[in-house]
C-alpha cells in the first residue's frame, strides 16, 4: 500500500511477495550496508525509530486506510535490531489498531539473529510478528566472503535456526549466480545443503543482477567476478534444486529478475517437476533459447511455453533481427536487460 500523503514515513522497498502490504518503517535504511550487489541503502545511515514514532505512523495510516489492511511489512532492512520493548510495543499496536490483519512480516539480517536471545525472539514472536525474510543469498563462506554480506555459513545456519525455533515462519531468499563462474558449483551446493539444514517455510529465487555503481560491477571490472550467462544460471539453478532433496519447504520464483518464473512448488513432491523446467529450458534449441530469454527479460513472458502464443514470437524475431543488424551479442543486451541498463 502506497500512502496517499506523507503524513507517515515509509522505506523505499519491501518484497515481492509484500505488495499488497502495509509498510511501517520501523527502522531507516541498512545497519550493515556493505553487501557489493546492493544498491539500495548505499550513503544512507542507518538508524531506529522509536516506539512512539512508529505508533504515531500507525495512528495517521489508521486514518487513511482505515481497518482494511489485512498484512503489514516491518521496514527497513533489519528491524530485529530494535529494542524487544520497542518492536513488542509496536506489532501489539498493529494488531489492536488493525484488528483484520492475519499476517506481520519483517525482514532480518542472520546476524541479528544468532546473537538474540531466544526468549526475546519468542516474546516478539508471541506479541504478533508472524514471519522472517531472511538474505541467506548464499551458504557457500566463500561466497558470502566474496559479496561482504557480512555473515558467515554458520551465523546464516544459526539465524535460520533460531527463527525457527522461536516459531516464526521463515522465508530464506537465493540469489542464484552470486559466485559468478568460479563459485557457481559450491555455491549451488553449499546453499542447498544449508536449506537443508534450515528447513526454512519458503525459499525464494532472486537472481544476481549486477547492479552499475555497486562494489560488485568494480568487481566485475577488476575481473574478481564473472556473471553467469543465462544458461550458466539455469544450470547452476537445476544444481541447486537437485540438492534440495531432505528439504520440506515452499520454493518461489516471485522475482523479477528471474528467468524461469515456473519454478514454483512445493519439495520434496514438486522437486521433479522443478528440474524438468530447467531441463526443458537447457535442451530448447539455441534459436528458441535466444528469443525466449529475450522475450521474457522484456516483461513479454513469463513461462516456456508463452513463446509459441500468437505475436510474441514474430515480436522476438523482430528484435534479433534488430539486434543483428546492430551487431550486438543477444547474451550481452540480456546482461544489460538485467541490469536495467538497456
Ligand atoms: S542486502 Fe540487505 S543487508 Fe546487505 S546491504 Fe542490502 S539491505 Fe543491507
Amino acid at each position: 500500500m502506497s500512502p496517499p500523503h506523507a503524513a507517515f514515513e515509509q522505506g523505499p522497498i519491501r518484497p515481492p511477495s509484500e505488495a499488497q502490504s502495509l509498510l511501517v518503517r520501523v527502522s531507516r535504511n541498512c545497519p550493515w550496508n556493505h553487501c557489493a550487489f546492493c544498491p539500495v541503502y548505499k550513503g544512507r545511515r542507518f538508524s531506529l525509530r522509536s516506539a512512539d514514532e512508529v505508533l504515531a505512523d500507525l495512528d495517521a495510516m489508521r486514518e487513511v486506510y482505515g481497518d482494511r489492511p489485512r498484512t503489514v511489512f516491518l521496514q527497513d532492512a533489519n528491524p530485529l535490531l530494535s529494542r524487544t520493548d520497542d518492536l513488542v510495543r509496536v506489532v501489539a499496536g498493529i494488531r489492536e489498531r488493525f484488528p483484520r490483519v492475519t499476517r506481520i512480516t519483517a525482514y532480518a539480517r542472520s546476524h541479528t539473529l544468532a546473537r538474540r536471545p531466544l526468549a526475546e525472539l519468542q516474546r516478539i514472536r508471541a506479541a504478533g510478528l508472524d514471519r522472517l525474510h531472511l538474505g541467506l543469498e548464499s551458504g557457500c563462506d566463500a561466497v558470502l566472503t566474496l559479496v561482504r554480506k557480512g555473515v558467515t555459513r554458520a551465523q546464516q545456519l544459526e539465524g535460520g535456526r533460531r527463527a525457527k525455533a522461536a516459531g516464526f515462519e521463515l522465508s530464506e531468499y537465493v540469489m542464484p549466480g552470486l559466485g559468478g563462474r568460479a563459485l557457481s558449483a559450491a555455491h549451488a551446493d553449499d546453499t542447498a545443503a544449508a536449506l537443508v539444514a534450515i528447513q526454512p517455510d519458503f525459499v525464494r529465487l532472486r537472481t544476481t543482477a549486477v547492479h552499475p555503481g555497486t562494489p560488485l560491477a568494480a568487481l566485475q571490472a577488476r575481473g574478481e567476478f564473472v556473471p553467469l550467462t543465462e544458461v550458466e544460471g539455469a544450470r547452476e539453478i537445476r544444481r541447486f534444486l537437485a540438492g534440495l532433496a531432505g528439504v520440506t519447504t515452499r520454493l518461489e520464483s516471485d522475482h523479477v529478475l528471474n528467468l524461469l518464473m515456473e519454478l514454483r512448488g512445493d519439495l520434496p513432491a514438486d522437486q521433479g517437476r522443478l528440474l524438468a523446467v530447467c531441463d526443458r529450458f537447457l535442451a530448447l534449441p539455441d534459436h528458441d533459447r535466444v528469443r525466449f530469454m529475450l522475450a521474457r527479460r522484456l516483461g513479454w513472458i513469463e513461462r516456456l511455453g508463452q513463446l509459441d502464443e500468437p505475436g510474441v514470437r514474430a515480436a522476438v524475431d523482430r528484435v534479433v533481427r534488430t539486434l543483428q543488424e546492430r551487431g550486438i551479442d543477444p547474451e550481452e543486451a540480456l546482461a544489460e536487460l538485467r541490469a536495467g541498463t538497456l
